[in-house]
This record gives structure tokens, C-alpha cells and sequence, in this order.
């Protein structure tokens, strides 16, 4: 039997990684366990309070772990100090020194470890060289764009040569036009350098656009591991289907599904058009698409809000008012199946499970007739 090829070797390793910052209190992290590929970006994406920054400070070394494992290549780094690990951390709003020059930012860990002045400012040189930023090495923090003081922490970060750059929320302090920018930029200089990216936001749109491999986090807990397109595409869970956005959860006879909102039918409510029956109660205009808020008229308690995404011109061709009584559908293609989601040991599906469906709520999805988008 030919040998199957190895798995390419994980840059990081986590293993039944657990956090619990007082005896007594839940996890902040729960026995997570997660492989992160050498070379690939990935995003830790979760709402606040999720675990991600602990998560991340663990593979750091600057928070232990209560129990489990952190391994690097073949390496155990679960007790290393922080500066042993190979890893090197990139801090919200970049955390630049503003007294110091750009090069004395990019050198001041070289400083600290006691290489001489010449050697640490040659070597800062040559990495803000790379990241195109030699000819301003001279000026503070102050004096540089948001853009060029990215690049200089970038530097600073990759001057203790880690194989791992971890980034806590780099881009979040940021106005929305320089962070859209920024991550355009990050993602291409984790190309180039060819490092492994560990990268917490709680944006999944950031998640999206940078990760090659998302993390979804909940209550300490992974609900799903993909890429951006299988976890858009496939959300395992109500909780990651909604969100990622994008997404209705509607409970069928058969379970709870997700269907994304630009694939959902809409027809006007009268008697050829079958379909889950809703009200219009919103509509908003947002350019190259119209996004219609729909109230179910039968939903469980609390989950009848629903939208519908239609192009400009479908609107157009057939416009919608608050107010208006429709019936919603969708093709058996899109009906994603949506499973119970992460659940602790010791907690059984049943007790994660959604509300149980309602016979009462079942979409004649397919007998909806496509109406004209
Ligand atoms: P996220 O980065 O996803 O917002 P965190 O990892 O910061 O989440 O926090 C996870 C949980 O741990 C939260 O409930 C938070 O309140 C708690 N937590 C974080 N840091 C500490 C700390 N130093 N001491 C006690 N609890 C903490």
C-alpha cells in the first residue's frame, strides 16, 4: 500500500486547552482543541467574552492555561516563558512607544535583550526596509499614517524572528475606511513572509476577508472550524449561522435550517403563492440591494425576525411596503441543516438543542414558484 503523504505539520498545536481564571467559575476556555496549518492566516472570530484573547494570550505565554497542551512543531510550549515560544504579538492600535523613532520602536527588543546599538539598528533597518518604511525610520509614531505605523509594529513584531505572529484585534481602533486598508495589507505581508498569522477580531467580516481558516467561538467553546466559504456556506450551528449574518433560521418538521437571505423567494401573499406567510416591516435601501425585515406569522417565541435580500432591480421590478403580508421560500439547495453546536461534556445534545419544530411551520419550500429576481 503506498504511503499516504503526512499532514502538512501544524504551526500550532492546541490540545484539550482549558482557562479558568478562578476555581469554581465556568471556563473561560473549555478543553478546546484546534491545529492551525504553518504558513495560513487564522482568524479566532466570537462574540466579546467568547475566550478568543485568552486563547491567544495562552499560545503567547502571557496568561497560563489551567490544563491541556499548546504544542509548537514538535515542541511542548504549554509552560515556556513567552519569549522562548517563537511567537511574537501584535496589540489593538499597535501599541507603538510615541517617544521613540520608528527604528528605537523596531530595535527596542533588541535593546531590551542587550545587543548593541549598530547591530539592533541595522537589523530594524532591514525590516523596515521590507516593509517599505526604511526612508521614514527616522520619524515617531506621531508623524507617520495609520497605514505606516502598521507596518512599523509589524516590524517591531518580526524583529525577534517568530514563526507565529499573533494579532489581538490589530485593526479595531481604526476608522472604518483605514481598517479595510490595513487588512488588505496584513493578509498580503503574511503572504509574502510566509508565516503562520493567529488573528483575533469579533468582526466577521475582518474574519472573512483575511482568514484561511475561521474559528468560531462561543461561551469558551469552538462551534466550528472552515474556511470563510465552508463556514459562510455550511454554518454548523444556529449560533454561527446567525452570526455570521446573512442568514434566517427557520424550524422545519425536519430540524432547524439556515437559509441565506439572498436566496430566499418572495411572492405576494394571495392564493397561488404558497410559502411560510410574513409581514414586511422594513426596508431598507443600501444600493445594489434592497434588504426587506420580515416578521414570520409563525415562529417559537422570540425568532420570527426574518430578511430577504433582493437586487436593486427586482425591487424595482416588483417593490415591497411595511406593512405588506408575503409568503417566503426557498430552494431544497439552500436549506442548510443546522446541527446543536458545541456543547460542554457532560451536557447532552438535548440540552443545546433549538426549540423543537412546530408542524404547523412547514414551508412548502420547493411548491414556491421562483419569482422573478
Ligand atoms: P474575548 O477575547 O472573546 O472577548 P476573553 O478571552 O477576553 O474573551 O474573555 C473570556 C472570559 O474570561 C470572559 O468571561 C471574561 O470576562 C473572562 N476574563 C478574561 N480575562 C480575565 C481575567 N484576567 N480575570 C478574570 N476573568 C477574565
Amino acid at each position: 500500500m503506498p504511503d499516504l503523504p503526512a499532514p502538512p505539520p501544524a504551526a500550532i498545536e492546541i490540545v484539550a486547552l482549558t482557562k479558568r481564571y478562578a476555581p469554581g467559575t465556568p471556563a473561560a476556555v473549555d478543553a478546546i482543541d484546534l491545529r492551525i496549518a504553518a504558513g495560513s492566516y487564522c482568524c479566532l472570530l466570537g462574540p466579546s467574552g467568547c475566550g478568543k484573547s485568552t486563547t491567544l494570550r495562552m499560545i503567547a505565554g502571557h496568561e497560563r492555561a489551567t490544563s491541556g497542551d499548546i504544542l509548537q512543531g514538535h515542541r511542548n510550549i504549554t509552560d515556556l516563558p513567552a519569549a522562548e515560544r517563537g511567537t511574537a504579538m501584535m496589540f489593538q492600535s499597535f501599541a507603538l512607544f510615541p517617544h521613540l523613532s520608528a527604528l528605537d520602536n523596531v530595535a527596542f527588543s533588541l535593546k531590551m535583550k542587550g545587543v548593541a546599538k549598530a547591530e539592533r539598528h541595522r537589523r530594524a533597518q532591514d525590516l523596515l526596509d521590507r516593509v517599505a518604511m526604511g526612508h521614514l525610520a527616522a520619524r515617531r509614531p506621531g508623524e507617520l499614517s495609520g497605514g505606516q505605523q502598521q507596518r512599523v509594529a509589524l516590524a517591531r513584531a518580526l524583529i525577534t524572528q517568530p514563526k507565529v505572529l499573533l494579532l489581538d484585534e490589530p485593526l479595531s481602533a481604526l476608522d472604518p475606511f483605514l481598517r479595510i486598508q490595513m487588512r488588505a495589507e496584513l493578509r498580503r505581508w503574511q503572504k509574502e513572509l510566509g508565516l503562520t498569522f493567529v488573528h483575533v477580531t469579533h468582526s466577521q467580516e475582518e474574519a472573512m476577508a483575511l482568514a484561511d481558516t475561521m474559528v468560531v467561538m462561543n461561551h469558551g467553546l469552538i462551534e466550528q472550524v472552515g474556511s470563510p466559504h465552508g463556514v459562510y456556506n455550511h454554518p454548523a450551528s444556529e449560533f454561527v449561522a446567525r452570526f455570521m449574518g446573512g442568514h434566517n433560521v427557520l424550524f422545519t418538521p425536519a430540524g432547524p435550517i439556515a437559509v441565506r437571505n439572498d436566496h430566499m423567494r418572495i411572492a405576494p401573499a394571495d392564493a397561488s403563492s404558497p410559502g411560510l406567510p410574513a409581514t414586511v416591516t422594513d426596508v431598507e435601501y443600501q444600493g445594489t440591494y434592497v434588504l426587506l425585515g420580515l416578521q414570520l406569522a409563525e415562529a417559537p417565541p422570540g425568532k420570527a425576525g426574518v430578511s430577504v435580500q433582493l437586487p436593486e432591480a427586482a425591487f424595482d421590478a416588483r417593490p415591497y411596503a411595511v406593512g405588506e403580508a408575503v409568503h417566503l421560500g426557498w430552494a431544497d439547495a439552500h436549506a442548510r441543516p443546522l446541527g446543536p453546536g458545541a456543547v460542554r461534556p457532560g451536557e447532552g445534545p438535548a440540552a443545546a438543542a433549538p426549540p423543537a419544530a412546530d408542524p404547523a411551520l412547514a414551508p412548502d419550500a420547493t411548491a414556491l414558484p421562483a419569482v422573478a429576481f
